[in-house]
């Protein structure tokens, strides 16, 4: 594969960042990547597993001279981490970031950002609920979708460099503005992840049902809310308190037909239930045969038993 950026930067090392990293070396789509993560732990991990070519202990270090700069850290502290490397960026360089909000990212981290440096937000539709440097993998990327949300104006072949990074990656790659990406995502990531949240907490309420119980009895469906919920807290905190208004509409939405549920449960109302999980299956089929899911059964796990 051809070298796209001679020079990456990779801010943050967790998940995304390290995955991105495995996933370049498997492509040779970039020179040297340098790394920066704010704990000496993090750091210490990242220089014992390998992860980036050189590992630095500034931003500073990591920043100077890269061509490609990727923000891989929360969403909550973009602006901060931006306001810090704005003045050391190379004229020509791309910044770009991986952060799951894209509307709030812009507004904090555009403004950092020099008048001869390329800003094309991204993000990467891919994940799991672990975290930190020894998490990511090469193939995290593979098939899955990743957003770019480039400005009006935004030199095109900086946008093109960019987009063949993530197809290099391994990525299907996909323009959006802003807001609507905010709404897609409250739509299929966030409202879910807060659903989950809920419903595991609910759970740890719940005194009629023991806690061994809970664990023990998983596999009927629990169990699937329980991997959402295990998700990053930090992460998770953020993308909340960044993409308030379309979560809240979303969630507006839900609590609306968990009612409409609740009441044909509460009246006896099986044409309604049918119906409506008539409709959801159908959506299940959809991402099955869009190749973004296994229809293997009880999701690949092995036959519905309990790992
Ligand atoms: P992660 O595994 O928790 O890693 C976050 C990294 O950011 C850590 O290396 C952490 O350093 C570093 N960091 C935190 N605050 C920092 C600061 N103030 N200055 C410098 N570094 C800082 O997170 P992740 O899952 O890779 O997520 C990174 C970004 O990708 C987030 O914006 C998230 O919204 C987005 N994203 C996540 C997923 C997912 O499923 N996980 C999917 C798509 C996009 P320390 O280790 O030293 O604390």
């Amino acid at each position: 594969m051809t070298q796209l950026y001679d020079r990456v930067a990779l801010i943050g090392l967790g998940l995304i960042a390290s995955s991105m990293f495995w996933a370049m070396k498997r492509a040779g789509l970039a020179g040297e990547v340098t790394g920066f993560a704010r704990s000496a732990e993090t750091r210490a991990t990242a220089r014992e597993i390998g992860l980036c070519d050189r590992v630095c202990d500034t931003m500073a270090q990591a920043v100077e001279g890269a061509d490609l700069v990727v923000l891989c850290v929360p969403v909550g502290v973009m602006g901060a981490v931006a306001a810090e490397l704005g003045p050391l960026l190379k004229p020509g360089a791309t910044v770009t970031d991986v952060g799951s909000v894209k509307a709030d990212v812009i507004a904090q981290v555009g403004p950092h950002i020099p008048e001869n440096v390329h800003f094309i937000p991204a993000h990467p539709l891919a994940g799991t609920e672990h975290s930190g440097p020894r998490s990511g993998f090469a193939e995290l990327f593979d098939n899955r979708w990743c957003l770019l949300v480039p400005a009006d104006g935004t030199d095109p072949s900086a946008t093109a460099r960019l987009r063949e990074l993530w197809e290099g990656l391994g990525a299907n790659v996909e323009e959006m503005d802003a807001e609507h990406h905010d709404l897609v995502l409250a739509v299929t990531s966030h409202a879910p992840h807060l659903i989950a949240y809920t419903m595991v907490g609910v759970a740890d309420d719940l005194r009629r049902v023991t806690d061994s119980e809970v664990i023990k009895y998983s596999a009927a469906g629990f169990r699937d809310f329980t991997r959402i919920a295990a998700s990053d807290p930090t992460m998770w905190r953020d993308v909340f308190l960044t993409n308030k208004d379309a979560t809240l509409e979303i969630l507006g939405r839900f609590t609306e037909e968990l009612f409409a549920l609740q009441r044909a449960i509460r009246q006896g109302d099986g044409e309604h239930l049918h119906a409506y999980f008539t409709r959801t299956r159908a959506i299940r089929r959809g991402i099955i045969q869009a190749g973004q899911d296994t229809d293997a059964p009880d999701f690949g796990r092995g036959g519905g038993r309990a790992k």
